[in-house]
């Protein structure tokens, strides 16, 4: 599933939980059960970094760095930097992304970004 879409899915979660330590915890296995759903990914790695960086930057600034949505939104996209980061996976192991996740036909790229920027838009709109 594409990065900002899981920032998007972490961050909605930490909203309704309104727990810091709950939304953190509930980060990764959100993330696993976000890469289950057949989807296509943006081969455009810097694409993908930058508007992960970009929805949480946008979400700490109109909610604070610490509010639950914005650690929920981290925490959904902290698995995928094993992906990025050699030393995250000693002897090649991936931890969150054994067997590859699904790839090719399912959820279009277009349809991901767009939830997530509906998301987004959605808790940067509403404040408590
Ligand atoms: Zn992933």
């Amino acid at each position: 599933m594409i990065v900002s879409l899981h920032v998007a899915t972490g961050a909605a979660l930490g909203a309704v939980v309104r727990s810091r330590p709950l939304a953190l915890l509930l980060g990764a296995p959100l993330h696993v059960a976000g890469d289950r759903v057949p989807h296509e990914d943006i081969p455009d790695r810097s694409f993908e970094i930058g508007s992960g960086l970009a929805a949480l930057g946008l979400l700490a600034a109109r909610r604070g760095p610490l509010d639950p949505a914005v650690l929920g939104g981290v925490a959904a996209a902290v698995p995928d930097l094993e992906h990025v980061v050699p030393w995250l996976r000693p002897g090649g192991e991936k931890i969150f992304h054994r067997g590859g996740g699904r790839h090719g036909a399912g959820m279009p790229a277009e349809t991901q970004l767009l939830l997530a920027g509906a998301l987004v838009g959605l808790l940067l709109g509403r404040r408590r």
